[in-house]
């Protein structure tokens, strides 16, 4: 899966141009010489075999030799609602999330967590997941939506037909179904602190199930990809 390269311009003709970080590890780590394949995406789903034209000082130009259709998703969507932990752990929990096929992050604001991440920080999470999406081979980016409070986004989906999990430990020993065949899946982790009683039960009230996910106490990003792995494809 090496030599994977991310454009944000959809690719449609026989040639690309790649610029900022994609550009600069192509010409200054991987010193790309004329002639060399390499394979891009534009988190459209395909991929495109290309080989690099010409080398600028800060633009690679390559032509497109193919299109390529590769799905490397899920069958179905799984929404991650989380509160998200600290910096390298922050990067570990995207990065890990990408690697599992999440669809879409939604970071948590909740009664006992603490700061949300800034624009920076979104737009260094983003560039996680396009590092994360060249390694693993995804064509489509995993979403980062902007964060919402938990009770917002419990309300927001209440109607959206979708199978519901929300981490809490003790949460329950009642058995919980599986969802069916592509219904998408929520699930919901929360913050170190943990979510509160009325967190949780305002969520149980809107069809959320608790999971329990064994007698140890894991970080948030451990609680995710435990979580997530759960999840039947
Ligand atoms: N002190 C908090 C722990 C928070 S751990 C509490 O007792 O609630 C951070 C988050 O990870 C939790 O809110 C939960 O969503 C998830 N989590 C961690 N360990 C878990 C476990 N054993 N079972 C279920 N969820 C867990």
């Amino acid at each position: 899966m090496a030599d994977r390269y991310f454009t944000e311009t959809p690719i449609q003709d026989r040639r690309a141009v790649l610029s900022g970080p994609e550009a600069h590890h192509l010409i200054h780590v991987i010193r790309a010489k004329p002639g060399m394949e390499v394979t891009l995406f534009d988190g459209s789903g395909a991929e495109f075999p290309a080989r690099v034209e010409r080398i600028g000082r800060s633009e690679v130009e390559l032509a497109v030799l193919e299109r390529r259709e590769v799905d490397r998703e899920l069958h179905r969507q799984i929404v991650l609602a989380t509160a998200l932990p600290k910096g390298d752990r922050q990067r570990w929990l995207i990065e890990k999330a990408v690697e599992l096929g999440i669809s879409r992050i939604v970071p948590l604001q909740t009664e006992r967590s603490v700061a949300l991440p800034v624009p920076r920080a979104m737009d260094r999470l983003r560039r996680t997941v396009i590092e994360a999406s060249k390694q693993c081979g995804r064509n489509r980016l995993m979403e980062i939506a902007q964060p919402q409070k938990w009770f917002d986004f419990v309300e927001q989906t209440r109607e959206v037909p979708a199978f519901r999990m929300v981490a809490h430990p003790h949460g329950t020993d009642q058995e919980l179904g599986e969802p069916g065949p592509s219904v998408p899946v929520f699930l919901a982790v929360g913050p170190e602190g943990g979510f509160t009683d009325e967190e949780v039960s305002r969520a149980v009230a809107a069809g959320w199930q608790l999971v329990d996910l064994g007698p140890r106490i894991l970080r948030v990003e451990t609680a995710a990809v435990v979580l997530a792995a759960k999840v039947p494809d």
